[in-house]
């Protein structure tokens, strides 16, 4: 059986057309989404030192710098928002971790629908590139590029096995969410025999917090508000919290899940009003379908863990967040 051949649809491309068409190219670009988590930069990331062992030119395209607890990641120096002006024209762009290509931002090139190659793992990934590799039921990214690793026969060193076992323990909450399956925990042994740095990953992404990030926490924590007989929580950050408090937009990332972890709490919405935008996080306990609440806005995500723009006010983004969470059954 292919690589989660049930949960696949039948536009997806094969793990063997896949692999053939990265042995084809002879440059390749891996992109990250906005907002980069340890699941779009390291899945990329492995994918790209892979590549490079076959010989091949790899860059690494991502709008936002990465984040200070990303930096212990092989090749994360050669991240950057500019790419070479000598590209050849079969260049792969290689999407990471994204549903529809936009989450890449404003910044990269036209680029031929052709020359993409869309590897993910969401809910309703729109199938944007000639190639489209996603498989629903992985926990990560990372996971889906281990079954084109496989294929392509490359041996998976310490450096590549860091990066994959960074996109399980990021998306699997550090092996905590319901999406930690008995193959995700086998796959991650046999990372850590291949040299993953397990100690670094758990240090670095979910121990150690900047005292402004903890400090900012306390605002939030401050600020919750509680709905539906207590099973709706929100809060909020704005930029006059981040000044008072030293911290900055990456400090609010876990936060939400705080919020979602109070008792009797089945859905949880951080609102985050920075820099002139509104940007929603949504997290559920597990009956209501947070992903089909951020779609109403043009977001998206998990059934359990999703987000979304919003156009306008922050006190209309309350009320209106609230609506499409009422109408999708919370
Ligand atoms: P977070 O709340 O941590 O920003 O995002 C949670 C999940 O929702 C992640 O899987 C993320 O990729 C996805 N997500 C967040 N914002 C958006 C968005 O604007 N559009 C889409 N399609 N997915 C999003
Ligand atoms: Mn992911």
């Amino acid at each position: 059986m292919t690589a989660g051949s049930a949960a696949r649809r039948q536009d997806a491309s094969s793990t063997a057309e896949v692999v053939a068409e990265l042995r084809r190219r002879p440059a390749f670009v891996m992109v990250s989404h906005v907002k980069p988590d340890g699941d779009t930069l390291g899945a990329g990331l492995a994918l790209g030192l892979a590549l490079k062992k076959l010989g091949k030119r790899v860059y690494y395209f991502q709008q936002d710098p990465v984040p200070r607890n990303l930096r212990f990641l092989p090749d994360s120096d050669c991240v950057s928002r500019a790419l070479p002006a000598d590209l050849p024209p079969d260049t792969l762009y290689v999407f990471c971790d994204m549903s529809d290509f936009r989450r890449a931002g404003e910044f990269l090139p036209p680029i031929d629908r052709e020359n993409m190659l869309d590897v993910d793992h969401h809910l309703g990934n729109s199938h944007f590139g000639k190639f489209n590799y996603v498989i629903e039921t992985e926990c990560s990214t990372g996971t889906v590029v281990m079954h084109l690793l496989r294929e392509l026969g490359v041996p998976v060193d310490a450096q590549i096995a860091t990066c994959i076992l960074t996109t399980v323990m990021t998306d699997t909450g550090g092996f905590m969410h319901s999406n930690t399956s008995p193959e995700a925990l086998e796959l991650s042994a046999e990372l850590m025999r291949a040299g993953a740095d397990k100690e670094e990953i758990t240090e670095e992404i979910f121990l150690r917090k900047r005292v402004a990030a903890t400090r900012l926490l306390g605002r939030i924590v401050g600020a919750m508000q509680f709905e539906e007989g207590g099973r709706y929580c929100y809060s909020h950050v704005d930029d006059a919290m981040l000044r008072e408090t030293g911290a900055d937009g990456e400090d609010t990332e876990d936060t939400v899940n705080v919020l979602r972890g109070q008792d009797g709490v089945e859905v949880a919405a951080l609102f985050k009003a920075i820099d002139g935008e509104i940007r929603v996080s949504l997290r559920s306990a597990g009956r209501v379908n947070v992903q089909e609440a951020a779609a109403r806005f043009g977001g998206g995500g998990h059934f359990r863990a999703s987000g979304l723009t919003y156009p306008g006010k922050l006190e209309d983004a309350f009320r209106d967040v609230h609506a499409a969470l009422l109408a999708v059954g919370l």
